[in-house]
């Protein structure tokens, strides 16, 4: 297992991108570069937990294309609800019954969330709950968490972990210092510094944006009362409270954070907004917001915040989303990610101590990150402050052997209902080796 998988087709492949895409990628996160750089793997194949490259090299994914595939790839009853719609006629511009139904389903998971639009990515569903709180609360100031990642318009960019910090640009160019001016950052889980931000700026402050479980710079829980604190605080000082859930929806069990039951107290963590995308497009392209109904009746045609989209509501990513939810209903589907879970994360901590290699692991339900430090991750700083080498070491080693993991030292392994027993041991079995490797 020393030798190093062919990958010459992706290595062509790559070079050849590059002539005629920037950066050969069209999301940075694609790209090798936090890993040491070098052509990623092109992939031309998906079913279940499998992937093959255009090399025909068989990988275990672990990527589940940053969160969506949470059925595995080409999930037949997913697959029969898109080539139905493709049937159908894909886009139309009018109305149609299937987005009350996703509507509905959503609502129901979500109880938050009174009144719903779609859109068509996890950016948007943010940069728009961005514009009905300014609307409705007339003011404009944003505070954020640092390292939380909320998609890539202007506002959001700043601190904005996973893929900016991997690339090493925290704060994008092309935003005007006008812009970064609105958005204030303070630390996850530290209340206090939320209320000096809140202090400071009382009036100006919009809105309270966070992921209510953090999954951009590694997965972080909220510590006990973090979010019971930050709604009262935010309440207090007239501003509302938005959930990120672009990840969190739909990934730990059938509902969202708000609704987790590993967080306490749900009453008290309710948000007026929340923004979803990812898993309930079921892998085509899609976002969504929803809150309280007299929020929401900010948006036009009912109210003056202006948002719209050609491709909003389409009928394939809408029939793909109904059928991913309905695939997810099935009982004991999350329990069996988590089990998988469990093994593979307790069986790679204790491959990383066999060989005498710090590694945090931190688990919440069937995704987890591994941090290789010694010191637990519970905000933006404790998880840069991990070892990036050793990441980008175990990421080639794994690779090597045919497991795909999200190449960037902040990214989650998924779970997916398609994963067997097998591939675990068999990711398990390239851990040690990879450790062994790392070790010598
Ligand atoms: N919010 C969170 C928490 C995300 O993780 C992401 C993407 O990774 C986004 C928003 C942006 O979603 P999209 O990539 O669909 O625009």
């Amino acid at each position: 297992m020393t030798q190093s998988m062919n990958r010459t087709r992706s290595a062509e492949l790559y070079e050849e991108a590059l002539k005629h895409i920037v950066g050969g990628v069209n999301s940075p996160s694609r790209s090798f570069k936090a890993v040491g750089g070098g052509a990623p793997v092109f992939m031309k194949q998906a079913r279940g937990a499998h992937f093959w490259d255009a090399d025909g090299n068989q990988y275990i994914d672990y990527l589940a294309a940053f969160g969506p595939i949470i059925t595995g790839h080409a999930h037949p009853h997913i697959t029969k609800a898109i080539t139905s719609a493709a049937e159908n006629g894909v886009l139309y511009g009018t109305p149609t019954e299937l987005e009350i139904q996703l509507a509905k389903m959503l609502k129901d998971a979500i109880p938050s969330m009174d009144k719903v639009r779609f859109v068509n990515s996890g950016t948007e569903a943010v940069m728009t709950t961005i514009r009905v709180a300014r609307a409705y609360t007339e003011r404009s100031k944003i505070i954020k968490f640092a390292g939380c990642y909320h998609g890539h318009s202007d506002l959001v960019l700043v601190a904005a972990g996973s893929g900016p910090s991997t690339l090493g640009i925290p704060d994008s160019a092309g935003i005007p210092p006008s812009i970064a001016h609105e958005v204030i950052t303070v630390p996850f889980n530290d209340l206090e510094a939320l209320q000096e931000a809140l202090e400071h700026w009382g009036d100006d402050v919009a809105a309270v944006m966070v992921e209510p479980i953090v999954g951009n710079f590694g997965m972080v829980m909220p510590k006990p009362g973090f979010l019971e604190g930050l709604c009262k605080l935010a309440r207090a000082n007239g501003s509302l409270v938005i959930y990120d859930e672009v990840i969190t929806a739909f990934r730990f069990h059938y509902g969202s954070a708000q609704t987790y039951p590993g967080l306490l107290n749900h009453e008290a963590i309710q948000p007026d907004l929340t923004a979803l995308g990812k898993i309930i497009g079921g892998g085509l392209p899609i976002g969504a917001y929803g809150g309280r109904k007299e929020i929401m009746e900010q948006v036009a045609p009912l109210g003056p915040a202006y948002q719209a989209g050609t491709m909003a509501g389409n009928p394939a990513s809408i029939a793909s989303g109904i059928a991913c939810l309905e695939v997810l209903q099935t009982e004991g589907v999350y329990e069996e990610m988590e089990r998988l879970a469990i093994k593979l994360a307790d069986g790679l901590q204790a491959s990383a101590q066999r060989h005498g290699i710090p590694l945090m692991i931190n688990r919440i339900s069937g995704a987890f990150s591994t941090h290789f430090c010694s010191h637990p991750v519970t905000n933006y700083e404790e998880a840069q402050d991990t070892d990036g080498e050793a990441f980008a070491a175990f990421f080639r080693h794994m690779l090597d052997q045919g497991i795909l993991l999200a190449a960037s030292k902040y990214e989650a392994w998924f779970l997916t209902t398609a994963h067997q027993a097998a591939d675990i041991d068999q990711t398990l079995a390239a851990a040690e080796e990879a450790f062994r490797r790392m070790a010598a």
